[in-house]
């Protein structure tokens, strides 16, 4: 990061998650003066009040509005142009008009995008121009820089890297395609391969809750360690898949760092150390050397502060690399 002005410059970062969203007064070192969170809106006024509610509570300059959102958005205009689920309501908006900021710059961008920026601007991605990243939750999601720039390709939806296929007999996926990597290393996926070997009554020390819900991901990374032999079985499955895609995303991106981010990255070791062993070997004839995989550094509200960072990119108060 380079910093080209100096002063107390701040901008509102906001992050429209599935279930939270967030909004920070953020200065240009990444740091929050100020942070708010509510849960997702459910109209595009509970947005608008929101974002307002964070504007009016700083008298410091703020140099504009960065949204990051689900979903895939067009950043040239603001548009969401697709994103289905329980924001459903935003599809087609343009986020700049629903925030309604008068003068005030709104930029927006895909989420995980935004986690790639507040990376590069003040995180694991810092000086760095090609870089990837993959956020591990519910789903998998991704971002790439490529020369210094955040690849959108033609239409706004590259970097879908949840959704390259691993297995070409795998199972449906939520897009449409089969055997994709969410299908196999996701929180849904692990735990669904739990639940599967519960009910086929394979030796498993954990069980159904009394709802019936199968035991959550962070629980099988547990039990893995302590020699549950189901669970052991099910993250080595994943993990194996989750390597093998990582290695082709590194043989096409060639990227000087990889980051892996999200609520499942925060297993640490039990899930970087399986990885980084099967990674080294199989990308050491074309690479020619060891990309360094680590853990997102800007954590918790780094979809925030990487929304604000395009608002500091845009106006040119920081740059990439
Ligand atoms: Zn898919």
């Amino acid at each position: 990061m380079t910093q080209i002005g100096p002063g107390n410059d701040v901008a509102i970062g906001v992050d429209v998650g599935g279930t939270t969203m967030r909004a920070a007064i953020v200065g240009t070192s990444g740091d929050l003066r100020e942070s708010f969170h509510q849960p997702s809106p459910r109209s595009p006024s509970a947005l608008r009040d929101f974002v307002h509610l964070a504007l009016e509570s700083t008298k410091l300059p703020v140099r504009g509005i960065g949204i990051g959102c689900k979903g895939i958005i067009d950043a040239a205009s603001t548009r969401v142009k697709s994103l289905p689920g329980d924001l459903h309501f935003l599809e087609g908006r343009l986020l700049s008009d629903v925030v309604g900021a008068g003068e005030l710059s709104v930029c927006a961008e895909n989420d995980a995008r935004a986690a790639l920026v507040a990376e590069a601007l003040w995180g694991a991605a810092r000086g760095r121009r090609n870089v990837v990243m993959l956020t591990l939750g519910t789903g998998v999601g991704g971002a790439a820089l490529v020369d210094g720039r955040i690849l959108c390709g033609a239409s706004g939806a590259a970097g879908h890297f949840g959704h390259v296929t691993i297995d070409p007999r795998g199972g449906l996926c939520i897009c449409g395609n089969y055997g994709c990597v969410e299908t196999l290393f996701s929180s849904r996926a692990i735990e669904s391969n739990y639940w599967a070997h519960l009910h086929r009554a394979a030796p498993a020390k954990l069980s159904l809750d009394s709802d019936g819900r199968p035991p959550d991901t962070e629980a099988i990374f547990r039990t893995a360690a302590e020699g549950d032999e189901c669970a052991r079985y099910v993250l080595d499955s994943a993990l194996e898949h989750l390597a093998a895609a990582i290695v082709g995303y590194l043989h096409t991106f060639d990227p000087e760092v990889f980051i892996l981010g999200g609520n499942i990255a925060a297993a640490g070791p039990q899930l970087f150390d399986p990885i980084r062993n099967k990674i080294a070997q199989r990308t050491r004839i074309l690479l020619g050397r060891e990309v360094p995989i680590v853990f997102q550094k800007v954590v918790g509200f780094g979809g925030v502060a990487g929304a604000a960072g395009l608002v500091f990119l845009r106006e040119g108060l920081l740059k990439i690399g």
